[in-house]
């Protein structure tokens, strides 16, 4: 293997993993703490030579096989443990190059493990289905069942905001199904990927089985769109760049997992004691840099008022600000270009006639967590993705106007609703063109064994290993004609 080049506190290398080396190159990008603004890293980016290079190596692998289901799951297993060993380093690495506070960023180490046991568990027992031919007038004597082979070579293309669970939704299944994994990371936040490389070839997968391309979308993304070699492209990010992946990727197969808006629904009947700290953490985690965060709330009117007030209330206890000091609960956004974006919504939102109830002031990067009411329809902080601290509340008089007015977006993610109503609970599921609905659950309450996707601009195709698995792998039919 070449020598890993590290330039980090974590020790994290900062090439790209070609067939099991670390390569650079003379272009590089900057990692930069998302509080201070200082420069933690500066990775080398992959030239289109070791893009094409790690593709053919992919490919390669793929062909003469992939190990075992077994040995496959034990490699996820051992990686599992291994993040549990380097956990300091994954966590250090977010909360500088993410913004993630702490609790954050050990939140997410532990899905991630969670994602890659579920992954291994997985890997040894993808099966196919048997086909019940006796249902068939003439074909009744046939046995027909279906086997599930490896898609080959799967692209994947991360964004900035789940820098590490995220990444391992793609890379964990894609392995446990026999595929090579060819990843992107988003170049806000490489470091967490590439530290991630460092224990799965620990953990034994074999070189080849993973390459990490580090860059921009616009170089490194751009050249791997142009690989025809790549089976299979699974993505997670903006809805305009999955619509660029999509229109290359012909009739190749794809997993969009897209932009959104996320609603929750709040009815007079709901327990608030249990709804408003969930609203809060769905809303303020992770700066509101999450696709599922409660972007827009619909309050029964009767409560309105009230939620509104322990909204107010419940934002005062989430300190914002640095993210290393234990007191913070809402860390920057990605970039202060972003800061300044949500500062003007929110400004725009208030000069239209909005009520902006708390929050809202800026400080370099850091927003402090918004709790916005009466927002025209045509404000940007209602009508656009916020990724954002902050949350738009309505008030309804009609449970139908709430269900038409949150499946008017394009998107179609995710949606919560807090009733003690079965039939309301009912109809929600019914009407809400959701890839998911949640009752007595806000929009963002994701566990990582479940079917995860969205429909409409959201996307299509699910995750979870159960779920990618099928999606990154072919399916034959196999029939005994007797
Ligand atoms: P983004 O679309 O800007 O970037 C995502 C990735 O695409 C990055 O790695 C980027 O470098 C790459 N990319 C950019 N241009 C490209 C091109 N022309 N060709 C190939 N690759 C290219 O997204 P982001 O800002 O990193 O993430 C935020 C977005 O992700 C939000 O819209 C959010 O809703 C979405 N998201 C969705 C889900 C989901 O499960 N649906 C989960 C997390 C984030």
């Amino acid at each position: 293997m070449a020598e890993k080049h590290s330039d980090n506190e974590w020790n994290v290398p900062t090439g790209s993993l070609v067939n099991g080396n670390w390569l650079t190159s003379t272009e590089t990008v900057a990692v930069l703490d998302k509080y201070t603004g200082k420069e933690v890293a500066r990775v080398s980016a992959a030239d289109q030579h070791m893009v094409s290079t790690a593709v053919r190596c992919a490919k390669q692998a793929v062909d003469r096989g992939a190990p075992p289901p077994h040995d496959r799951g034990q490699v996820l297993r051992r990686a599992a443990q291994l993040l549990e060993e380097h956990r300091s380093r994954f966590a250090g690495a977010m909360v500088a190059e993410a913004g993630f506070v702490t609790a954050d960023a050990h939140g997410e180490i532990d899905r991630a493990m969670v994602t890659l046991n579920l992954s291994a568990e997985e890997a040894t027992r993808l099966v196919g289905d048997v086909v019940p031919f006796a249902a068939s007038p003439g074909a009744h004597e046939r046995i027909g069942f279906t086997m599930r082979f490896p898609i080959g070579v799967v692209c994947a293309i991360t964004p900035f905001n789940s820098p590490l669970n995220t990444v391992l939704h793609k890379v964990a299944p894609a392995y446990g199904a026999g595929n090579a994994v060819v990843l992107k990371p988003s170049a806000y936040t490489p470091l967490t990927s590439a530290l991630l490389a460092e224990i799965l070839l620990e953990a034994g997968m074999p070189a080849g089985f993973l390459s990490v391309l580090q860059g921009e979308g616009d170089t490194v993304g751009d050249w791997l769109l142009k690989e025809q070699d790549i089976a299979f492209y699974t993505f997670t990010g903006s809805t305009r760049v999955g619509r660029i992946i999509q229109s290359a990727a012909g009739l190749r197969r794809t997993q969009m997992e897209l932009g959104s808006i996320a609603s929750t629904i709040v009815c007079a009947d709901a327990d608030l004691d249990r709804a408003i700290p969930k609203i809060a953490n769905a809303t303020f985690r992770k700066a509101g840099q999450v696709c599922t965060s409660v972007q827009r709330l619909y309050v029964e009117r009767s409560i309105a008022n009230e939620v509104a007030e322990r909204l107010v209330a419940a934002a005062a206890g989430l300190p914002a600000g640095d993210p290393r000091s234990p007191a913070t609960r809402v860390g920057p956004l990605i970039t202060e270009d972003a800061a300044i974006r949500t500062e003007q919504w929110i400004v725009q939102a208030r000069d239209a006639g909005a009520r902006v109830l708390c929050g809202g002031e800026r400080e370099r990067s850091v927003v402090q967590p918004a709790v916005l009411t009466n927002l025209p329809e045509e404000a940007n902080a209602w009508c656009k993705e916020a990724f954002a601290p902050l949350v738009a509340i309505q008030a309804f008089d009609n449970f139908d106007d709430a269900l038409r007015s949150a499946n008017s977006t394009p998107y179609g993610l995710s949606a919560g609703v807090f009733t003690k109503d079965i039939n309301r609970s009912l109809k929600a599921a019914k009407t809400l063109r959701f890839g998911t609905v949640q009752i007595n659950e806000t929009s963002s309450a994701r566990s990582d064994v479940m079917p995860f996707g969205g429909v409409k601009d959201s996307g299509f195709g699910k995750e979870g290993p159960w779920h990618a698995m099928r999606e990154m792998t072919e399916e034959r039919l196999v029939i005994f004609n007797p």
